[in-house]
């Protein structure tokens, strides 16, 4: 279970971007995420546009930090985890709970030698990890880069991300992530069409886990829409258990409707309990190794 990353965090193992950068990938890799600043090509909406002098979908330029703290609220092997927001998403959830930074261009530019020296400090204040998210950290591969550029402690690095990542941006994580926390909540391209206005999600999100499985640790989080049971969380579970059985997967049952969904049909409300339980249930049918 996680067992590279016990070994980081008990000293037995190197963090994976450190040891790409004594292979001497890192800085091949760091050049290769600098040039998608000048022609974006770092999601699946394949802007390929210049960065430094528009935003694509995603609403990002230069990264634009929002938020970064000692976050005690993730999965309990996880935490306490440093985790650094990303402002700007490319997903349009109408349920996102963090909407205010994801579909907001918010948040400061920092300094990636001073962003290195802030986990630093978090190191030596008990940090289990760094922890990329958002909004969405796709946007932001070159600038993680530059950071990790800047640092060299022994702290696993966590990709929080909803996976419409780019093939390109997967190799560029290959070899530098040591754990997937990912989010895969819909079971087909309609519902994440309708609540996400995103296409291919499936085929997308399937391709990019199964990448992930084959590059490092792999944390699942699946987010129980309500009235979504059987046409998302079945699936996704399902698909899970026959193509990525060993991973951890945490099922959360607190959807709130944030943001518009109080507007849209069958979103506004909390999940009910037996929706939880006969998911729950499948999963244990499955196999599935629960965490929460
Ligand atoms: S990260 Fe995706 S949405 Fe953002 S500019 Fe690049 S390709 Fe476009």
């Amino acid at each position: 279970m996680l067992e590279k990353y016990l070994n980081i965090l008990e000293g037995k193992e190197k963090a994976a971007y450190l040891k790409s950068k004594e292979r001497g990938e890192f800085e091949i890799k760091l050049k290769q995420a600098m040039k998608e600043m000048e022609s974006c090509n770092l999601c699946e909406y394949k802007c390929g546009i210049n960065r430094y002098n528009e935003k694509g979908v995603c609403n990002t330029g230069k990264a634009s930090i929002a938020a970064h703290f000692m976050h005690y609220g993730e999965e309990s092997i996880l935490v306490p985890s440093y985790t650094i927001f990303f402002s700007g998403c490319n997903f349009r959830c109408i349920y996102c709970q963090n909407w205010d930074i994801s579909q907001r261009h918010v948040g400061l530019y920092i300094e990636p030698e001073t962003m290195a020296r802030f986990i630093e400090r978090a190191y030596e204040r008990g940090a289990k990890n760094v922890n990329w998210v958002g909004g969405e950290p796709t946007p932001n591969i070159p600038y993680i880069m530059e950071v990790l550029d800047k640092l060299d402690i022994n702290i696993p690095q966590i990709w929080n991300s909803n996976m419409y990542c780019s093939i390109k941006a997967m190799e560029l994580l290959d070899g530098i992530i040591d754990i997937y926390l990912t989010d895969f909540k819909y079971g087909n391209n309609k519902c994440a069409m309708r609540l996400s206005k995103v296409k291919n999600y499936w085929e997308i999100v399937t391709r990019n886990h199964e990448i992930a499985y084959s590059s490092g640790e792999m944390i699942i989080r699946h987010l129980i829409l309500p009235g979504h049971v059987e046409c998302c969380s079945f699936p996704v579970l399902e698909w899970i258990s026959q193509n990525v059985p060993e991973v951890m997967v945490n099922i959360m049952d607190q959807y709130t409707p944030y943001y518009m969904a109080e507007k849209v049909k069958g979103m506004n409300r909390r999940i009910y309990e037996e929706e939880y339980e006969s998911v729950l249930n499948f999963a244990v049918e499955l196999g599935l190794n629960i965490i929460d």
